[in-house]
C-alpha cells in the first residue's frame, strides 16, 4: 500500500484526496490546518449559503495576511469562502501556459478536464461543455437591481451580451457569472469532491493541524512534521495554497539559497520559490448609492475586455457606497514571496509591485474611466495617486513555486507539480501556474488537480 499524504485540504487538496482515495492500493492522509467539519450537516450555515462571504474581521476560518489578502483556512479552503465565480481562463492562458510547460497543459489537453468536471446546468449539452460532472454550474436569473442596471449600461455602451462566459470561443463582452452554485448552496471542492469520498476507509482528514516543515532525508521527502510531532510518508503533495505552499518548501530548505542562509534554514535544494507571483490588482471605482444592498452573490454579472474584467458588486463594502471593481487580468508586473523568519508563526512577506509597470498602470486607468463612462460619472483627476489610494487585491495570488523544465531558471516543479531535484515531493496548487491566467482561479486550481491527480493514479 503506497502512503500518500497530502497538505492542506483547501480547493486542490480535496480534489487530490477524493481522486487518489478511488485507489484501493494507497492510503490517503490529508493534513489541514484549519477545521474540518468532519460531515456538510456541521459546516456552519454561513459556509453553504452563497452569499455570504465570511473572511470579515471577525472570522475565524481565514489566513490573514498584509493588505487585506486573505485564505481559507478550513477543509475547501478558499474556496468554500469564495465568491462562486468559476469561469475558464480563454484559450490564450493555455497556449502561454503549455509553451512554458509543455502540450499537457494546451487549451485542447485541458478541455475535456474542464467538461467532465462540470454540471452545466445551463449548457451542459453545447459542445464544449459537461453534463453530470461533479461541479454544478448555473448563472443567475433574477438579478439585483443593481446588476440588471450595469447589464443596461453595457448594452447602451455598445458591448454585446455573451451568453456563456465559458464557451470555449470565448470573446469579450458582459455576461451572466457562471458560478458554483446548487439549489441555492455554495458547493466547494469540499463539497463536491471530499464530502462524498469521506466514508472510504482508506481516506483520513485531520483537521486543525498545521504542518510546519518537510522532513527530508537527502534529497528525497520522507515525512512532515507538525506541532504534535512527526507523520511518514512515501509520497508527499502540497496544496497549501499559493501563500503557504511555497512558505513550507523555504523553511524546508527548498528554496532561494541567499534567503535560506540569511534566515539559518539548511540548504537543500535551491529552487526560485517565491521569486515571482501574480495577482489580478483590482482598482475600486465607488460611488453613493442610498438603496439598501440585496442579499445575492457577490458577482451576478462581469464584463470583459481583453486583460481587464469589471465587476459590479452587488454587496457594499462600505455603507453607502457602491462599487465596481476594474481588475487587471494580465498583468506585466510581477511580485515576490519572501520569508522574514523560519518561524512558521511569522507570516510570508509578499511584495506585490502591483504599480510598477507603465502598461498597468495606464490600463487600469483606462478602466476606471470606460467605469466612470458607464456609469455617466466624472472621476478627476485618474492619476497614479488615485489609483494607489484605490488598489486592492482580487484575492487571485498564484505562481510562487513555477511550473517548467529543469532548466527554466525561474521553475520549481516540473509539468506534473513534481518538484525539481526532490523525490516524492508533488505541489499542486495554484502556485504552480507559471502564467497569468485572464479570469478568477478557480476553476483552473479545480481542473490543474484533477490533470495531476488523473496522472497520479493511473
Ligand atoms: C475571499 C476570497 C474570494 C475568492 N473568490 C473567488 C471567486 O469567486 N472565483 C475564483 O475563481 N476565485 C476566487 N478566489 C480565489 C480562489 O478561491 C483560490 O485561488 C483557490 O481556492 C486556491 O486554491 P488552492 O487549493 O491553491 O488554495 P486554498 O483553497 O487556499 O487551500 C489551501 C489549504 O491549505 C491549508 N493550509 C495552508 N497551509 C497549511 C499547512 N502548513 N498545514 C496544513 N494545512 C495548510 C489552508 O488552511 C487551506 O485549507 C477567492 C479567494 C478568496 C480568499
Amino acid at each position: 500500500m503506497t502512503s500518500t499524504l497530502i497538505v492542506g485540504a483547501g480547493s486542490a487538496g480535496c480534489v487530490l484526496a477524493a481522486r487518489l482515495s478511488t485507489d484501493p492500493a494507497r492510503s490517503v492522509h490529508v493534513f489541514e490546518a484549519g477545521p474540518a467539519f468532519p460531515t456538510m450537516g456541521q459546516l456552519p450555515y454561513e459556509l453553504l449559503d452563497p452569499t455570504s462571504l465570511p473572511v470579515g474581521p471577525e472570522s475565524r476560518l481565514v489566513w490573514r495576511y498584509p493588505g487585506n489578502l486573505v485564505r481559507g483556512k478550513l477543509i475547501g479552503g478558499s474556496g468554500a469562502i469564495n465568491g462562486s465565480y468559476f469561469i475558464r481562463p480563454p484559450a490564450a492562458d493555455f497556449a502561454a501556459w503549455s509553451s512554458v510547460a509543455g502540450p499537457r497543459w494546451s487549451f485542447e489537453a485541458v478541455l475535456p478536464v474542464f467538461c467532465d468536471l462540470e454540471d452545466d446546468r445551463d449548457f451542459g449539452w453545447a459542445p464544449g461543455h459537461g453534463a453530470g460532472g461533479p461541479i454544478p454550474i448555473s448563472r443567475t436569473r433574477d438579478f439585483t437591481t443593481f446588476s440588471a442596471e450595469f447589464a443596461q449600461q453595457c448594452t447602451a455602451a455598445g458591448f454585446p451580451e455573451i451568453p456563456d462566459l465559458n464557451a470555449p470561443t470565448g470573446s469579450d463582452g458582459f455576461g451572466r457569472v457562471p458560478l458554483t452554485v446548487s439549489n441555492g448552496l455554495r458547493s466547494g471542492p469540499a463539497v463536491t469532491h471530499l464530502y462524498p469520498a469521506m466514508h472510504r476507509p482508506n481516506l483520513t482528514i485531520t483537521g486543525d493541524t498545521t504542518v510546519t516543515r518537510l522532513l527530508l532525508r537527502g534529497n528525497r521527502v520522507i515525512g512532515v512534521e507538525w506541532a504534535g510531532g512527526r507523520t511518514y510518508a512515501d509520497q508527499i503533495v502540497v496544496c497549501a495554497g499559493a501563500i503557504e505552499s511555497a512558505a513550507l518548501l523555504i523553511r524546508s530548505g527548498i528554496g532561494p539559497e541567499a534567503q535560506l542562509r540569511s534566515l539559518g534554514i539548511e540548504v537543500v535544494q535551491p529552487a526560485p520559490v517565491g521569486a515571482w507571483c501574480t495577482d489580478h490588482p483590482e482598482i475600486g471605482v465607488e460611488f453613493p448609492d442610498d438603496q439598501p444592498a440585496e442579499p445575492a452573490v457577490p458577482l451576478e454579472y462581469v464584463l470583459e475586455i481583453d486583460d481587464l474584467e469589471l465587476r459590479p458588486y452587488t454587496r457594499m463594502f462600505t455603507p453607502g457606497l457602491r462599487r465596481i471593481g476594474v481588475a487587471l487580468m494580465h498583468p506585466e508586473s510581477s511580485g515576490e514571496l519572501t520569508l522574514a523568519s523560519a518561524d512558521p508563526r511569522v507570516p510570508a512577506r509578499i511584495d506585490h509591485r502591483y504599480l510598477h509597470s507603465d502598461r498597468d498602470r495606464a490600463r487600469l486607468r483606462e478602466g476606471a474611466a470606460l467605469t466612470a463612462d458607464l456609469l455617466g460619472r466624472r472621476i478627476d483627476p485618474i492619476d497614479d495617486a488615485w489609483l494607489h489610494t484605490n488598489l486592492g487585491t482580487s484575492q487571485h495570488l498564484s505562481g510562487t513555486c513555477r511550473m517548467g523544465a529543469a532548466d527554466d531558471e525561474r521553475a520549481v516543479v516540473d509539468e506534473l507539480g513534481r518538484v525539481h531535484g526532490i523525490e516524492a515531493l508533488t505541489v499542486a496548487d495554484l502556485s504552480i501556474v507559471p502564467v497569468p491566467l485572464r479570469r478568477g482561479p478557480q476553476a483552473t486550481t479545480v481542473m490543474l488537480a484533477t490533470a495531476i491527480a488523473d496522472h497520479m493514479v493511473v
